[in-house]
């Protein structure tokens, strides 16, 4: 089978390897779509832990190809895969707090992931996919850690939302705040063309980082950080109401601190909180993308090969690009009628 192998920092390439074979309690997965996203990128550069030589690819999903005769799987099932896989044991995951399990891993970053045509994938991963067209199939993930933001912002309906950053996670929060029936959805981001797509998304009103300084004003009961860059969510508190929420989604750099008054977060009551990973959200991901309810073709900015990837991954993404969707079983001759 061929796949993405980062062999060394910087260094990642089309490999030819042995299809693996199946443990017990394992199955084995051809993927159909796996998305490309900034933590590879980052995993290439040697800025994210993780093992070498590693078969990078974090978001995907495909058919079943081999389970365990016993288990609920059986070949030519539609799935998706949370990547992240906890002990299970510990107190954390026993209080259902699985994204702060010490003993975590996940496929695609210490374990080979899904930019490959065949993974193997624990069978506590799954998560059933029929009726679901096979190139959302990379969105699940993404998507099941904006349901966990969402979760921790507690919208009700009727709030104002301000969302920056215009990537995947930003457009998904977009469309979600929307659906939960917030009053005002505002994104914030540098590049004009990820601003007028929100706009065809669900965001009530756009604007660039320091025209929101400028006119936008301390109205928000909600902000969502999805850049996970320090000037962002600088600006995410000075955005928010008084006993407004700021909910952090993207990832800063580690070791890079900010100062914060605490006086205003007192006085305010405002509410600074960190969303992390897919905490047991991944089936309802699936189930808002079976639905419908969310434009994810808006959000593919290419459609990739295997032999495409390294490059791609090598290079910055192109200016106003959401979502890279890499196909790594190649795309059927025939479109499949369902
Ligand atoms: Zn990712
Ligand atoms: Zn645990």
């Amino acid at each position: 089978m061929r796949c993405i192998e980062m062999q060394s920092i910087g260094r990642a390439a089309v490999t030819e390897r042995p299809v693996p074979v199946r443990e017990p309690g394992w199955a084995l997965v051809d993927v159909l779509a796996c998305g490309l996203c900034g933590t590879d990128r980052h995993i290439l550069r040697g800025e994210y832990p993780s093992r070498m030589p590693l078969v990078l690819g974090h978001e995907f999903g495909g058919r079943v190809r081999e389970a365990d005769p016993d288990s609920r799987w059986r070949a030519g099932d539609l799935v998706t895969i949370d990547p992240n896989i906890a002990c299970g044991s510990c107190d954390h995951c026993r209080a259902g707090r699985v994204a702060l399990c010490p003993d975590r891993y996940a496929l695609g970053v210490d374990i080979d992931g899904g930019l490959s045509e065949v993974v193997a994938v624990p069978e506590t991963q799954l998560y059933a996919a029929s009726g679901i067209d096979p190139l959302h199939l990379a969105f699940i993930e993404p998507l099941a850690c904006c349901l966990r933001g969402m979760d921790l912002a507690g919208l009700q309906g009727g709030e104002s939302v301000a969302v920056i950053g215009g990537g995947v996670m930003g457009q998904l929060v977009v469309q979600l705040a929307a659906l939960a029936g917030a009053s005002r959805v505002t994104l914030i981001t540098r590049q004009a063309s990820r601003r007028s797509l929100a706009e065809t998304l669900g965001a009530t009103d756009s604007a660039a980082p320091d025209a929101a300084d400028r006119d936008l004003g301390r109205t928000y009961d909600v902000v969502f950080e999805c850049a996970g860059v320090l000037d962002t969510v600088a600006q995410a508190l000075r955005l928010a109401r008084r006993g407004g929420s700021v909910i952090l989604l993207g990832i800063p750099p580690e070791g890079a601190t900010l100062p914060v008054s605490p006086f205003a977060l007192v006085v305010d009551e405002l509410r600074l909180q960190g969303s992390f990973l897919n905490p047991l959200t991944q089936e309802r991901a699936a189930a808002v993308v079976r639905d419908g309810a969310l434009n994810l073709d808006a959000l593919i900015s290419r459609r990739l090969t295997l032999d495409e990837v390294a490059e791609v991954l090598a290079s910055d993404p192109g200016e106003g690009d959401i979502k890279y969707v890499v196909e790594p079983t190649g795309r059927p001759a025939v479109p499949s009628i369902p």
